[in-house]
């Protein structure tokens, strides 16, 4: 079977949303199903991944995506594109007062980081961006700013493999200098890439063991698709469920 068909079959077969989030798809077992090689697994999933159907988890493979998570993305982005605009109007417009507010917040949150008081380290690194959005002094700038950080909030307390790296001290304290230097441009890049990165931190939870059995809803979607279902035999001793 060529790459675009298994390509085809995998998409269609992901978009219907049938597996759970956060379920390990190994290139071994696909490789069986497909009756090709690993090789060929392997750029189909990043080609998935790219399209942003599947996650690949550096040095773990790839992953099915929940469906919260999606939507999750969607938010990210939004946020990067309304938190960029809002620290490139700020870099010229923040007066000495607000920028000894956000020194004083900072700080705060590195203190907290160093006791190590974690939910009161969580709480100020989010009401870090609830601060930005409020000296924008602009409502609308406000409210949509307002959901869009509980939104991530909710996620990041779902999703964050170790809840102490939501939001990094440092990368709060980059956006911090740039918009007290009055460096416009750097603000953007600051707050753009610690908004990737937060994004990148969450990661899919892995449920390997209620993984349903693909190799029968695979076998029907490649029939449905109208090509040769490759059966692949029981896998029984130690190597059976072992993934790429
Ligand atoms: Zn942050």
């Amino acid at each position: 079977m060529n790459e675009a068909t298994i390509h085809a079959i995998l998409s269609r077969f992901l978009l219907a949303g049938s597996l759970p989030g956060g379920m390990k798809l190994g290139e071994h077992r696909l490789a069986e199903i497909f009756g090709v090689s690993r090789e060929r697994i392997r750029k189909v999933l990043h080609r998935l991944g790219h399209e942003r159907l599947l996650e690949i988890v550096k040095n773990r493979g790839a992953f099915t995506i929940e469906p919260d998570l999606r939507e999750g993305r969607v938010v990210y982005e939004a946020r990067r594109i309304l938190e960029s605009g809002m620290v490139a109007h700020l870099a010229d417009n923040l007066t000495e007062a607000q920028i000894a507010r956000l020194r004083e917040h900072v700080e705060a949150e590195a203190d907290a980081m160093r006791r190590g008081d974690q939910p009161t380290w969580l709480r100020l690194s989010g009401d870090f961006h609830f601060l930005l959005a409020d000296m924008i002094g602009n409502p609308i700038v406000q409210r949509q700013a307002n959901e869009l950080i509980s939104r991530t909030m909710m996620l990041v307390r779902r999703y964050e493999t170790t809840a102490g790296s939501a939001c990094g001290c440092e990368e709060h304290r980059d956006i911090f200098k740039a918009l007290a230097a009055g460096e416009r441009n750097k603000a953007v890049k600051a707050m753009s890439s610690h908004l990737s990165l937060v994004e990148t931190r969450l990661r899919p939870i892995v449920c390997d063991d209620a993984s349903p059995p693909i190799e029968a809803m695979l076998a029907q979607e490649i029939a449905a698709y109208g090509a040769e279902p490759h059966l692949p035999q029981p896998r029984i001793g130690p190597d059976a469920g072992a993934v790429a």
